[in-house]
């Protein structure tokens, strides 16, 4: 099946527009293609004009909750005498997003150029990429780039005769999920255990050393130079009045052709299935995530739903990190929550007694009715234990782990009952229960 003409006017090669050419990465390369043309722009305007520029962008910040870009950096109080920072989150850790690292491997400039004119524009002078530890070949990548930025005068004192000056540092985290919470993520760059402090105080104003930070995705700050260079007006031709601009859609699972695919926001996917070449054969869809295991599940009712931020929250669910994982009938919604759960079992930091708790006993229920001893009444005790966790777990992560238990139970409780019922095979051998977890 090849893509509709319509369809292929959806996608929008602009973040990964040199992702195909020859060492992207380079600085050489990316000079040839435009890069840093945003920066020597930026600095010609003055600091509180690049802000509005961004407000009136409409770009919201792509890590998953869509806070506009704008008004988070407007929120830096100016002529206050404290440092201001800029952190980067390259933690990217949830399950089956898989935008920031390709982006950090093909294109490193376009962040570290993203950066220079935030710092520019936000009155910081030291900015970090934090990037989870697991990801040494991207940190790798990331410290060359940042040496050749340097080295040409793009990072350190009086970049490019102007004045200003920024240091970049990339900083690896240990492989910790939560880390990419941001406060969370700005205790582990102080060097303490990464755990959640509490909001408000935003990191705007009580971040990085109670100072101001603004802590912005890998995505949303190299989404910069391009509003920079190309403007406002342009920027918008692509997505819809509330969510702008293109976005990275991860695909994966039962489809033909997993990977990234850059689009215009608001594409369906029913669209996206006809540029990755369909499900693979044999497969129909039964279920699938509009991004990532922290979002409620959608189903093949859910094909032409827009994938922008407020059309997918109107179906009940959230864009997240646009990670589309993509299950077929030949795949058990009972057995991938099960997984999910164990994930945010294991990742859970233990703080408060909601996600700590309610995890640790969601597994075992869950491995419970998988294995063919599974009650009804499991089904109402799971979905007590989410209405314990939402809203009462002191971060998003005890939130986010109610909603592929709760999404799972809504559209495929006959899974649940087959195996409770006894129509379905156990998965799991019943002496797995015995000191589980
Ligand atoms: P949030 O809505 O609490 O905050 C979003 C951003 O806006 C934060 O930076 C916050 O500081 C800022 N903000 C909000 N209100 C503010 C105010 N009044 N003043 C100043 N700043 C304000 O969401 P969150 O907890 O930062 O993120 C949750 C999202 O993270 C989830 O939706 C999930 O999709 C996503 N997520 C992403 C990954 C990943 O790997 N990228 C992993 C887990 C979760
Ligand atoms: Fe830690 Fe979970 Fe509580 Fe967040 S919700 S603070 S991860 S225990």
């Amino acid at each position: 099946m090849s893509p509709s003409p319509e369809v292929l006017q959806k996608l929008t090669p602009v973040l990964t527009k040199r992702w195909l050419s020859p060492d992207a990465w380079r600085i050489n390369t990316y000079e040839k293609l435009d890069g840093y043309l945003g920066l020597k722009k930026a600095l010609k305007s003055h600091p509180d004009d690049l802000i509005a520029l961004v407000k009136d962008s409409g770009l919201r910040g792509r890590g998953g909750a869509g806070f506009p870009t704008g008004l988070k950096w407007s929120f830096i109080p100016q002529n206050d005498g404290k440092p201001h920072y800029l952190v980067v989150n390259a933690d990217e850790g949830e399950p089956g997003t898989c935008k920031d690292l390709p982006m950090m491997m093909n294109d490193p400039h376009a962040l570290i150029e993203g950066i220079v004119i935030t710092c520019y524009a936000i009155r910081a002078e030291r900015a970090y990429i934090y990037i989870r530890g697991e990801a040494v070949h991207a940190a790798r990548r990331l410290r060359h780039a940042v040496a050749e930025a340097y080295a040409r005068g793009y990072l350190g004192k009086n970049i490019l005769g102007t004045g200003l000056n920024v240091e970049l540092v990339v900083h690896s985290g240990a492989g910790a999920y939560i880390c990419g919470e941001e406060t969370a993520l700005l205790d582990s760059l102080e060097g303490f255990r990464g755990q959640p402090r509490l909001k408000p105080p935003f990191p705007a104003t009580h971040g990085l050393y109670s100072s101001p930070t603004v802590v912005n995705n890998v995505g949303t700050i190299a989404s910069v130079p391009y509003i920079v260079l190309g403007g406002v007006d342009w920027w918008r031709t692509m997505g819809t009045e509330k969510s702008s601009g293109p976005m990275i859609y991860s695909l994966s699972g039962r489809v033909v052709n997993p990977g990234q695919y850059e689009c215009t926001m608001g594409i369906t996917l029913r669209e996206l299935l006809e540029l990755c070449g369909g499900m693979q054969p044999g497969h129909e869809l039964k279920f699938w995530t509009p991004g990532g295991s922290s979002t409620p599940l959608f189903t093949a009712e859910h094909l032409d739903v827009p994938l922008d931020f407020d059309s997918v929250a109107a179906q009940g669910s959230m864009l997240g990190t646009t990670a589309t994982q993509i299950f077929s009938d030949q795949d058990c919604p009972v057995y991938a929550t099960y997984r999910w759960i164990e994930f945010y079992a294991h990742e859970s930091c233990g703080k408060c007694t909601p996600c700590r708790e309610g995890n640790y006993w969601m597994v075992r229920i869950l491995r419970r009715i998988l294995s063919g001893a599974g009650t009804y009444d499991d089904l109402d005790t799971l979905l007590d234990a989410c209405d314990n966790l939402l809203g009462r777990s002191f971060c998003a992560l005890g939130d986010g782990a109610t909603s592929p238990v709760t999404s799972s139970i809504k559209y495929f409780k006959q899974d649940y009952l087959d195996y409770i019922e006894g129509r379905k095979k156990p998965l799991l051998d019943a002496r797995e229960l015995v000191g589980a977890h």
